[in-house]
């Protein structure tokens, strides 16, 4: 099963899609995550991408659907795919479909998460992760239950992104509906699209998922 998780940023696309690994035989590819790797290592991507990325611009579509393509032959054939953060333009639509098809594989469904812009920004800007294990946690919405202490692995060190803040967001918020959301309607054409409450709690947004997953959403 291939998957592609639309929303705009914050939307908790990055939770529901490690929640989905955990669960079930699929990889996340989140080409957020392969940017901010090839950042940290000093990769020539990685030097490319910094500053657009920090700048909250979008990263070119040749990069991006380069590693989605790279990342694609590291996996078995049966292995499940989801998408989170790519596509974001028609034109990584576009390449995504070769990129299936040249690989045998066809994309399944396509979960758009429905959220509210505005508390977006605060989901947001509050949120940080455990350095070791990528855990996540948020100032207001989940603290960990002892103080600067990881639930998960105990590890103290935890991080924040350098564009989780307000004005890297607005313009997140705003390359989103200019580029992202226009891509919806194609795959609306074909039949894909099912759309989830992202307001939900997570427990209620992964179950929300996994029913459209298995089929048995309304
Ligand atoms: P979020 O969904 O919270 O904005 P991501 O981790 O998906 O965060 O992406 C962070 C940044 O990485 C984006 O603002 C953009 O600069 C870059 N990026 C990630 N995926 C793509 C993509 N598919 N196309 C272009 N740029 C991307």
């Amino acid at each position: 099963m291939n998957i592609i998780l639309l929303g705009p940023p914050g939307a908790g696309k990055g939770t529901q899609a490690q929640r989905l690994v955990a669960e079930r035989a699929m990889v996340q590819l989140s080409t957020g995550d392969m940017l901010r790797a090839a950042v940290k290592a000093g990769t020539p991507v990685g030097l490319q991408a910094k500053a657009v990325m920090e700048s909250g611009a979008l990263v070119s579509d040749e990069i991006v659907s380069g590693i989605i393509g790279e990342m694609l032959d590291t996996l078995g054939a049966d292995t499940g795919v989801i998408f989170d953060g790519f596509p974001r333009t028609a034109a990584q639509a576009d390449a995504l479909d070769g990129l299936l098809a040249t690989r045998g594989r066809t994309l399944d469904h396509v979960v758009e998460l429905e959220v509210d812009e505005a508390a977006l920004i605060e989901r947001i800007v509050g949120r940080y992760t455990c350095a070791k294990c990528g855990e996540g946690y948020h100032d207001r919405f989940k603290l960990p239950k002892v103080a600067g202490v990881c639930d998960v692995c105990g590890s103290t060190e935890f991080k924040r992104r350098p564009d989780d803040n307000a004005d890297t967001v607005r313009t997140r918020m705003a390359e989103y509906r200019a580029k992202t959301a226009p891509i919806l309607p194609i795959y609306e054409a074909r039949g894909l699209v099912q759309r989830v409450d992202g307001m939900a709690d997570i427990d209620v947004v992964s179950r929300a998922i996994a029913a459209v997953l298995d089929g048995v959403a309304g």
